[in-house]
């Protein structure tokens, strides 16, 4: 088994329901913990709405391009359409990390890009893993993390899992 994190975001659309809808898929991939949930400003275009997040802790024997594939086939479920770089979607599922394997091809980033930049990843990260570390870096005692002002909407149990 391996421990990955998965980072969820919608502003289109009923967000806390797809959100909801998307917590109940990836628990089909294996054991998930959900984080408690969280309003943000959009990155990029700032002409659309504010974005629902939240992270799910995935144990699973899935490999990392499969738990991609099924990733992006519950994106396509919640009816996703690429619109604008960085601009407005009903779900994205982005794999933050995989175990503590790092994965460059060009399908994969591992770990993503955006986590230690984003404090909208990185809080509920911290929900379900106040410990957690990334290459030897204790993720709490990063300066984004002590200045964050992300909005809690909604405690652990969100999605009802
Ligand atoms: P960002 O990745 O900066 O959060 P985004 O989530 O809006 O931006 P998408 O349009 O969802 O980007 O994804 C673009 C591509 O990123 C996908 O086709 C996918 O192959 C690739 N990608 C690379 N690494 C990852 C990863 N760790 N998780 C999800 N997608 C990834
Ligand atoms: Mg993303
Ligand atoms: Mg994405």
């Amino acid at each position: 088994m391996i421990c990955c994190y998965i980072g969820l975001g919608s502003n289109l659309g009923d967000s806390r329901q797809i959100l909801t809808e998307a917590v109940s898929k990836l628990a089909t991939l294996g054991t998930i913990k959900t984080s408690k949930l969280y309003q943000s400003p959009p990155m990029g275009p700032q002409d659309q709405p504010n974005y629902l997040n939240a992270v799910v802790q995935l144990e699973t024997d899935l490999a990392a391009l499969a738990l991609l594939d099924r990733l992006q086939g519950f994106e396509q479920e919640a009816g996703r359409v690429r619109l604008r770089h960085w601009g407005e979607r009903t779900l994205d599922l982005d794999l933050l990390l995989y175990g503590d394997e790092t994965i460059q091809n060009e399908r994969l980033t591992v770990p993503h890009v955006g986590v230690l930049e984003r404090d909208f990843v990185l809080i509920p990260l911290l929900d379900i893993d106040a410990e957690l570390t990334l290459n030897g870096q204790l993720l709490k005692d990063l300066d984004i993390v002590k200045q964050s002002t992300l909005s809690v909407l909604d405690g652990l149990d969100w999605a009802h899992i």
